[in-house]
């Protein structure tokens, strides 16, 4: 629109006679960055405790590309036990929340940075999402790089190959000594440099990369708020600690948020 062009105010506005689009471009940009946490309250075990565990494996030998090249049929039949344990787990009502402000709020104005592997943000309906740590419904072929979306419970062959080389395929996940996908992580940090809000939600953001993300989003200005069931190390430099199940907490922080910001929802 060139200078002198102005909007017709519809008259359905009222008030400032701005038009609709730029007040909406107003609102505060969103990132939140969710861990096991927020799928919790779903039923998605942690697979790291005791009720993680599978055939008395340590997870952490299990999710491992040196286990995937010495033994990639039992590493397939733990992450096919996972995919069951997961397949009949639906979003809950902190997944739809992030889904709302997305459609809430203006068009990038708003991402999801996960480390779940679970797909229940993709489920609830995200769309401008970064999983940090890959989809455990997703395949990838170790040989030519093959990847598809495989939702088959359990899997009709294991280890499953690759339909194009019949080379090996593997989770399209992060496993443990391996590098996080360079696009993604980028993205990430761009993200939440640009935020006024960044929500850390069910995971106490220890872990690489999740606590630089929080203190550069603290840094470019974000508040910074916290939703854990119990304090971590992050609530000491949080400017907002919300305690309590996410799927009860963060419902209601959108829900005065939204009437702050002038969203009708
Ligand atoms: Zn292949």
């Amino acid at each position: 629109m060139g200078l002198g062009a102005q909007r017709v105010d519809s008259g359905k506005v009222k008030g400032s006679g701005a038009s609709p689009t730029h007040q909406r471009d107003r609102l505060p940009r969103v990132v939140a960055l969710t861990g096991a946490g927020i799928s919790a309250p779903s039923g998605v075990p942690t697979f790291r405790g005791d009720e993680g565990l599978w055939r008395r494996h340590d997870p952490r030998q299990l999710a491992t590309p040196e286990a995937f090249a010495r033994d990639p049929r039992l590493v397939w039949e733990w992450y096919d036990w996972r995919r069951q344990r997961i397949v009949t787990c639906e979003p809950n009502a902190a997944h739809y929340t992030l889904v709302e402000m997305e459609r809430a709020l203006p068009p990038g104005h708003m991402a999801v940075i996960t480390q779940n592997v679970d797909g229940l943000h993709q489920k609830a309906g995200s769309r401008n999402l970064l999983p940090l740590h890959g989809d455990i419904w997703t395949v990838r072929c170790v040989q030519c790089g093959y990847r598809a979306e495989d939702r088959r419970v359990p899997l009709p062959e294991l280890p499953p190959r690759c339909p194009r080389c019949n080379g090996l395929l593997r989770p399209d996940v992060v496993w443990f000594g391996e590098a996080l996908p360079y696009t993604v992580l980028n993205q990430a940090f761009a993200v939440v440099q640009a935020a006024d809000y960044m929500l850390v939600i069910g995971t106490s953001a220890v872990v690489q990369p999740a606590a630089s993300l929080a203190v550069v989003a603290q840094r470019h200005g974000a508040q910074l708020v916290e939703f854990n069931i119990e304090p971590t190390p992050l609530s000491e430099i949080a400017d907002e600690v919300v305690l309590g199940s996410v799927d009860e907490t963060l419902p209601i922080w959108w829900a005065e948020m939204a009437q702050r910001w002038g969203i009708k929802r």
